[in-house]
């Protein structure tokens, strides 16, 4: 593989580490929207929450707790943020999965992320109807 994340799996490119195991690493993002947001990939490629191993998920997710553990113990944020973009109208632009952990201070204005829409229970019944009808598992 040829993108960014892949070269730094392999040691190829840079990147400001703070933590690694087999199966994952995690590495300061270098355009961070608060001071410590951290990147955690698997080292294994995929592409987004669609095709990435569900193993490596799994993997991906215990390392973002010892990440988040990591930054609340160093950097003594008021919250965390665990946010995880798939596809474009997301806001993907590196599309090797990756799941962002961000430090949030109270008022940091860093951002927010969508307006409550109220919506009719008929709807929601609706909606989780069609949602269980196409649930394979
Ligand atoms: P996303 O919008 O979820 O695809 O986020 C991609 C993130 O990767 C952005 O926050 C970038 O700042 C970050 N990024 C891109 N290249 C690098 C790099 N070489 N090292 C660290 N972070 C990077």
């Amino acid at each position: 593989m040829n993108d960014i994340f892949s070269k730094i799996v392999r040691g190829e490119l840079p990147c400001h580490k703070v933590a690694e195991d087999d199966q994952t690493l995690a590495f300061l993002d270098i355009n961070p929207a608060a001071q410590g947001h951290t990147l955690v990939i698997p080292k294994r490629f995929g592409t987004d929450i669609f095709d990435t191993n569900p193993e490596d998920l799994a993997a991906v997710a215990r390392m973002v707790q010892t990440v988040a553990q990591l930054l609340l113990q160093t950097l003594k944020p008021d919250g965390i943020n665990v946010l995880q973009n798939s596809r474009p109208a997301s806001g993907q632009v590196v599309f090797y999965y990756h799941v962002h952990v961000i430090p949030r201070w109270e008022g940091d204005g860093v951002f927010s992320f969508w307006r409550p829409n109220p919506t009719d229970h008929a709807v929601f019944a609706a909606l989780a109807e069609r949602l269980r009808a196409n649930n394979q598992a």
